[in-house]
């Protein structure tokens, strides 16, 4: 333990105020004690002390011009992190919260959770601290291609490859692609997540929500349970969210809740998909508009939860789904959820539940699903991309939802396995960790010191 203890000691000297790195790192560090006891050839090759410093970061500015004329300076990130499985891989975040801590918590958790996937990705992330919400789409996709100004030279189809995250969507990919394609004059799979008739895969959108289900499905399968008939909760309201909503559905489950940067809705009967779909995938609104066109719905606007709660995790269910964002579920809400009864938790978004919330579920023995293994189907439908690029093919919907349900078994199974083996075969944190680890880091013993 103390060897570990300097690691994470020494993250937070080197790293003052990137409080999310700090949490990432010390999340996963302490979970490979029982690999590092077993095998010490990890802390004689200094793997550990190698991965907490990413190959590269990237910072730039980015300079773009508004409606009005006026001209706007944002930051730019691109942190490369590890690439002994593959490129570089990992979305890119537009969020006003985004700083060089966020992107390498999000970089470092994206190293693993690749490594879990089986596919050959490395670990990487980008963003701005770029804030969409109300620019037009003419600012959007100024904004995109001053962006791409700067990143382009670093990524490339075997370099580095990113795609969408908060705030990046298909159409963001679209102007980063157009920009791309301009200033290099070459076609290829540089990014992830691209429209259909230019190389993107049928059911990427579909692929983190769905893949999230099927991962708790396969939870509660390993305990003779399943979600049909079961109240369910959902947090956001994103690409994550609504496929979240969606395969809930698929498998005879009610979702009741979703939420935004402004408040939740809580619909009793089951969330209305449709009307989820009209109000964020095509008139970009806030969720107020959703209980005004249906008004048994209830809105509980962020202003009206109780201080340090979120009012999502209030509402009772068999199974939650975290899918806004880092740390939107802290201590008090892990008690609210299992005090009411809740089995399940899978992780759609990045990091949603704090250290002590991530404790008190492990403690619980409930099927908790670490976002690095739950929300994995992202990135893996990605990695389905580039593969379908690289060979100038397209597949259907139902065979990339089949090796989308394949991957995400495997996932569990590896997790789980690895959880056994370590003698602690409820703790899917420390079996995400340890399993995609392992690989990470016995690939670069065998690449050698470099
Ligand atoms: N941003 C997603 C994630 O957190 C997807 C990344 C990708 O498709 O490369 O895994």
């Amino acid at each position: 333990m103390e060897y570990v203890q300097t690691i994470i000691d020494r993250v937070k000297k080197e790293n003052p105020e990137q409080c999310e790195f700090h949490q990432a790192v010390e999340e996963v560090i302490k979970t490979l004690q029982p690999l590092l006891e077993q095998e010490d050839k990890y802390s004689k090759k200094a793997i550990l002390e190698r991965l907490i410093i990413p190959d590269r970061e990237i910072h730039f500015r980015v300079t773009w011009m508004d409606d009005c004329g006026k001209i706007q300076v944002n930051r730019g990130y691109r942190i490369e992190f590890n690439n002994a499985i593959g490129p570089y891989k990992g979305g890119l975040r537009f969020h006003p919260s985004v700083n060089q801590g966020i992107i390498k918590f999000l970089g470092f958790e994206q190293v693993f959770k690749n490594s879990l996937t089986t596919l050959a990705m490395g670990g990487g992330k980008g963003g701005s601290d770029f804030d969409p919400k109300g620019k037009s789409d003419a600012e959007i996709m100024r904004f995109c291609q001053a962006f791409m100004n700067e990143l382009f030279r670093y990524i490339g189809d075997h370099t580095d490859v990113p795609a969408g995250d908060i705030g990046v969507g298909g159409r963001e990919i679209g102007y980063l692609f157009g920009q791309y394609k301009k200033l290099t004059n070459r076609f290829d799979g540089v990014l992830t997540g691209k429209g259909l008739n230019w190389g993107g895969s049928l059911a990427r959108t579909e692929a983190t929500g769905y893949g999230s289900v099927y991962f708790a499905e396969e939870m509660l399968k390993a305990r003779g349970e399943s979600l049909e008939g079961k109240i369910c909760t959902v947090s956001g309201s994103g690409n994550v969210a609504i496929y979240t909503v969606e395969k809930l559905y698929h498998l005879g489950a009610i979702p009741v809740t979703v939420s935004d940067s402004k408040g939740m809705i809580y619909d009793k009967d089951g969330i209305d998909l449709a009307l989820l779909k009209e109000i964020k995938e095509k008139r970009r609104e806030d969720l107020s508009a959703y209980a005004r066109e249906k008004t048994s719905a209830k809105y509980v606007s962020i202003k009206d939860y109780k201080d340090g709660i979120h009012a999502v995790w209030e509402i009772p269910c068999f199974a939650a789904f975290p899918s806004a964002t880092q740390n939107e579920l802290n201590l008090n809400d892990a008690k609210n959820l299992l005090a009411n009864g809740c089995k399940c938790v899978s992780e759609g978004a990045n990091m949603p539940s704090t250290l002590q919330a991530t404790e008190l579920f492990l403690q619980a023995k409930i099927c908790y699903g670490p976002a690095k293994a739950a929300n994995a189907g992202g990135v893996a439908v990605s990695g389905l991309e580039m593969s379908q690029n690289a060979s100038m093919t397209k597949w259907d919907f139902e065979m990339v939802d089949k090796r989308l349900h394949q991957i995400m078994e495997n996932i569990f199974l590896n997790v789980s396995q690895t959880a056994t083996e370590f003698k602690d075969p409820t703790n899917l944190v420390m079996g995400a960790n340890i399993a995609g680890f392992r690989k990470v880091a016995d690939a670069m013993i065998e690449q050698g010191i470099v």
